[in-house]
């Protein structure tokens, strides 16, 4: 199960649309907890791929070491990953697995067709390692803002704070 609000998940479908006909790609941050990735935060990237970016997309390693230090300041963690598919379907590809390393997270894949944002779909990966990695479907949990599974008592301000005081 991915969690995230409403506004996040239009966010990062407008996202595809505004970079059709190529693809976008982002970082979902947030919280893991044993009931799913909780989405708290989304990160719009840089496609750093100039070679064919309408249908490969990459995030470049400094960027995503810079995002995962902000996340840490905020008491977020990386939960995941998404990009779109213009013009084909919201099924992950032989490449998108390949690429895919960070087990436990979820990989959104949202289908454009025709600059506009149509299926979006979520796929946990899971297993130990590159040797047993596969990706799953995961059912996506859409919470309108402050309101259902994400309230304000569970916000990342909370979470800081509970981790300075001493243990
Ligand atoms: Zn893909």
């Amino acid at each position: 199960m991915l969690k995230l609000t409403y506004s996040d998940y239009k966010s990062l479908r407008a996202h595809g649309e505004e970079t059709y006909p190529h693809e976008c790609c982002g970082v979902l941050l947030g919280n893991s907890a044993p009931d799913g990735n909780r989405v708290r935060q989304i990160v719009r990237a840089g496609n750093t791929r100039t070679d064919s970016a309408h249908n490969r997309y990459n995030i470049a390693p400094e960027e995503l070491i810079r995002i995962q230090r902000q996340a840490r300041g905020l008491g977020l963690d990386i939960v995941g990953f998404y990009h779109s598919h213009p013009d084909c379907p919201a099924q992950w590809s032989q490449t998108d697995f390949n690429e895919a390393h960070w087990v436990g997270c979820s990989y959104i894949i949202t289908r454009v067709d025709q600059g506009k944002a149509a299926v979006t779909n979520s796929f946990r990966l899971t297993g130990t390692n590159e040797e047993d990695k596969q990706f799953i479907d995961e059912p996506v949990e859409i919470a309108v803002d402050g309101v259902g599974t994400i309230g304000p008592e569970e916000s990342s301000i909370e979470f800081k704070q509970q981790e300075r005081e001493p243990a």
